[in-house]
């Protein structure tokens, strides 16, 4: 057994990620692992490189929503996969924010994929694997105590701005976004309680399509077996500017 093994303590493993305890009290460091999992865990998958693809294209896009004052729970990026974060208690609740018709939103409501929506729409999902993360609405969170009124109007005003920022870096590198998911946690400091904004922002929760080709750049290529999978990421990343060209091929360095 690797003695680096319980160098560290590990606080929390999902699906593409490995929290462990921070350097500091109230940090984690946040360890990106190649894994990919689709349609609620029945898919299994490794997609070569992604780890360290997310790291920087979250690390990216939550330093540049920090500069428009979105607050984060990103600090710095350590290393290939991993980034330190503020420790957060995660709200259970996933935020959906949807410009362009696809996925479960086509299949629940029979409408076509690529239908442009009229406005943008917020959705929440209960964080829950064991039940597929059900659609749930305000009176549910507010009823099951998962948060407050404040704290929603918080997140949905959090997140339409991020859409707004989003949508135009994107479309300025010739990327519809689609759709995509968002976490939130709540953060004390001093006596004051804030929602920051937590997990990653990569094409593993965002639907990116090219602007000229529709062609799907993001995990539907993973999910619907379109092939090209890790090129996708690559290519987002390029297209932001921060692929490291070496470094993406190798799925170097497990969790330690
Ligand atoms: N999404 C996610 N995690 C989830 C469910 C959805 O990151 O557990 C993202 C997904 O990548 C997409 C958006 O949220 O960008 C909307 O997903 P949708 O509800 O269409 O579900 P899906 O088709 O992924 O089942």
């Amino acid at each position: 057994m690797n003695f680096r093994m319980n160098r560290r303590r590990r606080v929390y493993e999902g699906k593409a990620k490995v929290l462990f305890e921070g350097p500091e009290p109230g940090t984690l460091v946040q360890y990106f692992k190649d894994d990919a999992t689709a349609f609620n865990n029945q898919k299994k998958g490794t997609i070569t490189g992604k780890g360290v693809l997310n790291n920087r294209i979250s690390e990216y896009l939550m330093t540049k929503l920090g500069e428009i004052g979105v607050p984060t729970h990103f600090m710095k990026r350590l290393n290939m996969r991993e980034q330190l974060i503020r420790r957060v208690e995660i709200i259970p609740i996933e935020i959906v924010v949807r410009n362009i018709v696809a996925g479960s939103l086509a299949k629940r409501l029979g409408i076509p994929e690529g239908t442009v929506l009229p406005r943008s729409i917020v959705e929440f999902y209960y964080k829950k694997d064991e039940l597929g993360d059900p659609m749930v609405s305000d009176e549910h969170i507010t009823a099951f105590g998962w948060a407050n009124p404040h704290e929603i109007d918080e997140m949905m005003s959090l997140s339409l701005r991020i859409n707004d920022y989003m949508s135009g870096l994107f479309l300025g590198i010739g990327l519809k976004l689609v759709d995509f998911k968002l976490e939130f946690g709540r953060l004390w400091d001093n006596d004051e309680l804030h929602i920051i904004l937590a997990d990653e922002i990569s094409p593993d929760n965002c639907r990116l399509w090219d602007v000229k080709t529709n062609e799907k750049m993001d995990k539907d290529r993973f999910r619907h077996d379109l092939g090209k999978v890790e090129e996708a990421y690559q290519e987002v990343a390029r297209r932001l500017g921060i692929l490291m060209p070496e470094s993406v091929i190798t799925s170097e360095g497990q969790p330690e």
